[in-house]
């Protein structure tokens, strides 16, 4: 077990504004943060002391920390503990605006702003690639919650428009107080790429049902659960952990927004669940608090492992430096000061695989038989043979029979003949009490039975009775593989209950069966899904109005540049792929090339030999030759196919922030058109018969065309470059050619 506190590390999010006055203390092992805020009387006069707040924490990344600092200093550690059986939380906290979404998930503009959980996951899945020592099977889960409600944001069959379309997931307590997630599916994850396509997955879902009426991502905590199993081969331990990844709603207080309605009830919501946070933080802090009041909010509920508990726990502090967040900067800071005095345990989560351990035992059973049969000298079977029990029958009759009182009866060291033995004394000695009994009720002299009959009935009689409890078995037997099935039906039809233990000893083994449950669903249906989410708004054609004010529209829009810089650095990534793939390829035919005419020469060299024409040294020396090009062709092979491995993850990591943009630029058009659509006809309506000559060209565009009151825009071409982005999802189509063509060197010598 290990017992560590709370890791605080507090990162400053770049801006060009004005700042407040703010000193970052960076030492090896520690830093702090200090603010210095003018002291603010409450008569208005402005006094010249000024008031000093500091804060330390693990460390403090100044605005200039790239996401690559951060993944190392914060995120690899716990990664480490997760990979070595250990739970692990890293969770970010501050204002909305601060960066907390963007150190967790990264910018949706640039690769190098991958934030921490594509990192982790890059990170890990190399791991795995290393060692091959060990069997890891990897799931994923993507819970939000919203107002008090979970949401999965990886469900597959759900294609949501809003949040309240996806499934809602709701929170189980069993009686040990384990928690379980009802409704949230774990989805199995075999490869980076399909992990990434998860978290795309569950990022658009989550994109696509917030507008701009109700960004509901600022105000909904986010909590992207990797769960690792790893066995190491042949071995019947297999260790579980999980790594939650959580992106809290913003900690900005409510009475300072100035809001009301809808907003108002979320702020208190979220305001309420961190406010329900921080008792928990305050409870655990406490010495000799026995009542931690975790059930109040589900957020508190679900990271209950993670707060005091089972877990190595990681907290960011995302603070905006800027002036007129100073408030809600120091307010962030002191929440990690409180965060930091818990102190967790961590347990390794080992178990015993139970298919493995009666694959174990029946081996030990097997040979502990051949054991005994080697000792005894006498085969075992389970059951006595007819020779047997008629031996033993005669056996006990002598033993009964027989007046001397210190007689034995010897059945050597084999306990069925014991058994057997006792239960025929048995019958015996009841046949005899019965005989007594009817003598004296009826007085028929059953002793009248001659011996033989006696012992014909006392031998059916136990035949029946070992036909009777081999009939018991075997209806055990099959009522269980009834109700076995019947449990697998139910396990399939509802859907599979997620389990958050809070002691993972005693529920371990019932995550791991839940995960080769859900190890059914098939991880194509989610990739397809992706797809499919990706795709769907384009199905429909714009009309040649909508077109025009689209571009009209994207000319002016935020995300513009971002995208056309997306586009040209995925098409110059492209190239190079396409360039390293040709170069692979020629690297493969060279080292073709070189294996036959070594074959040749070797051919040769044993003409010769055999004609008696040649030396050894000159041999030698080509063949050498020849060996060493191979060998610097093989060395050079490898560094090509391993720059292509990593081209290829960028490439379709870029793909997926692209039409991740895509989406959003999509989504901002639509209630675009939508709410200018309404305002034009208001206006229409207010200037009937008057002049547009005031009216800009693109509401020209949108009187032409006003949508109809259901008008969909499942279709934007987005595709500015057609060429471009037609080449580059064929170069993804044909990627794995490429990097097969590349494993087929696999035949180098
Ligand atoms: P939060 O999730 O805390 O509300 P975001 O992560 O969405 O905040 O950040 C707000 C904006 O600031 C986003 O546009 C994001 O890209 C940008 N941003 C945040 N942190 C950084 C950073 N370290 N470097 C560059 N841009 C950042
Ligand atoms: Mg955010």
């Amino acid at each position: 077990m290990v017992k560590q506190t709370i890791q605080i590390f507090a990162r400053l999010k770049p801006t060009k504004k004005q700042t407040a006055e703010y000193f970052v203390d960076c030492e090896e092992q520690s830093g702090s943060l200090e603010f210095v805020v003018p002291r603010d009387l409450a008569d208005g006069v402005i006094n010249n002391k000024r008031e000093n707040y500091k804060f330390r924490f693990q460390k403090v990344f100044d605005q200039t920390a790239s996401q690559e600092e951060i993944f190392e200093a914060i995120a690899k550690p716990v990664a480490d503990n997760v990979l070595a059986g250990y739970n692990g939380t890293i969770f970010a906290y501050g204002q909305t605006g601060s960066g907390k979404t963007f150190t967790i998930t990264g910018g949706a503009e640039n690769y190098n702003d991958r934030g921490i959980i594509p990192r982790t996951l890059s990170y890990l899945y190399q791991h795995f690639s290393k060692d091959s020592s060990m069997i890891y099977t990897t799931h994923i889960s993507y819970l939000e919650i919203y107002n008090e409600t979970g949401y999965d944001l990886l469900n597959p069959q759900h294609e949501a428009s809003r949040l309240e379309d996806l499934p809602k997931v709701t929170i189980m307590e069993d009686p040990d107080q384990n928690i379980h997630l009802k409704n949230l599916s774990l989805q199995q994850s075999t490869n980076e790429e399909e992990a990434l396509d998860l978290l795309f997955l569950g990022d658009t879902n989550r994109m696509i049902a917030e507008t701009p009426m109700n960004q509901a991502s600022t105000r909904s905590h986010c909590i992207f659960t990797i769960h690792l199993c790893s066995k190491e081969l042949g071995s019947a331990m297999v260790r579980c952990s999980k790594l939650h990844l959580v992106d809290l709603a913003g900690s900005e207080r409510v009475g300072k927004t100035g809001v009301g309605g809808q907003i108002l009830t979320e702020a208190k919501y979220i305001n309420l669940s961190l406010h329900y946070l921080e008792q928990v933080i305050i409870a655990l802090s406490e010495k000799n608090r026995s009542h931690i009041p975790y059930r109040n909010s589900m957020m508190t509920s679900v990271l209950r492992d993670s707060l005091g508990g089972n877990c190595m726990t990681t907290m960011i502090a995302a603070v905006s430096v800027e002036k007129r967040n100073t408030g809600e900067s120091i307010s962030t800071c002191r929440f990690a000061q409180r965060v930091a005095l818990i102190k967790n345990d961590a347990l390794l989560n080992e178990e015993l695989d139970p298919a493995l351990l009666i694959v174990r035992l029946k081996k030990e059973i097997q040979s502990l038989k051949e054991e005994l049969a080697l000792v005894t000298g006498e085969q075992r079977s389970d059951k006595l043979t007819q020779e047997e029990i008629q031996q033993l029958e005669e056996q006990i009759d002598v033993y009964l029979e027989d007046p001397d009182s210190e007689v034995t009866l010897n059945l050597g060291p084999d306990m069925r003949k014991i058994h057997f033995c006792f239960s025929l004394l048995k019958v015996r000695v009841r046949e005899g009490s019965c005989a007594q009994n009817g003598m004296s009720k009826d007085s028929t002299p059953l002793m009248s039975v001659s011996d033989e009959e006696q012992r014909k009935s006392y031998a059916e009689v136990q035949k029946l009775r070992d036909m009777l409890t081999h009939r018991d078995n075997e209806i055990s037997v099959l009522v269980n593989l009834l109700k076995k099935e019947k449990k697998k039906f139910q396990d399939v039809t509802s859907q599979l209950p997620l389990l958050y233990p809070s002691t993972n000893q005693s529920s371990m083994s019932a995550t791991t069966k839940q995960m080769e449950e859900s190890a059914k669903y098939n991880p194509s249906n989610i990739y397809t899904h992706a797809e499919q989410l990706m795709t769907r708004k384009r199905v429909l054609e714009l009309s040649v109005s909508q077109q025009e004010a689209f571009e009209v529209f994207l000319r002016d829009h935020e995300d513009r540049l971002s995208i056309e810089n997306n586009r040209a650095v995925l098409q110059q990534r492209f190239v190079e792929a396409k360039t390293l793939g040709d170069q692979v390829n020629q690297i493969r035919i060279r080292v073709n090339e070189l294996k036959t005419n070594l074959k040749i020469r070797r051919k040769q060299m044993a003409a010769q030999g055999l004609a008696g024409h040649l030396t050894a040294s000159e041999s030698d020396s080509v063949e050498e030759r020849i060996l060493n090009q191979i060998e610097d062709e093989k060395k050079n092979y490898k560094i090509k196919s391993g720059c292509l491995k990593g081209l290829k993850t960028e490439i379709e990591h870029l793909q997926l922030l692209h039409e991740k943009l895509k989406v959003k630029l999509q989504m901002d058009f639509e209630n675009w058109w939508t709410q200018e659509g309404a305002r034009l006809k208001c206006h229409s309506a207010e200037n009937t018969g008057s002049s547009q000559s005031h009216v800009s060209p693109l509401s020209c565009i949108l009187t032409r065309a006003l949508p109809p009151a259901e008008c969909s825009f499942s279709s934007i071409p987005l595709t500015g470059d057609k060429q471009t982005d037609d080449d580059i999802e064929a170069f993804i189509r044909d990627r794995h050619n490429l990097l097969n063509g590349t494993a087929s060197c696999g035949g180098i010598p």
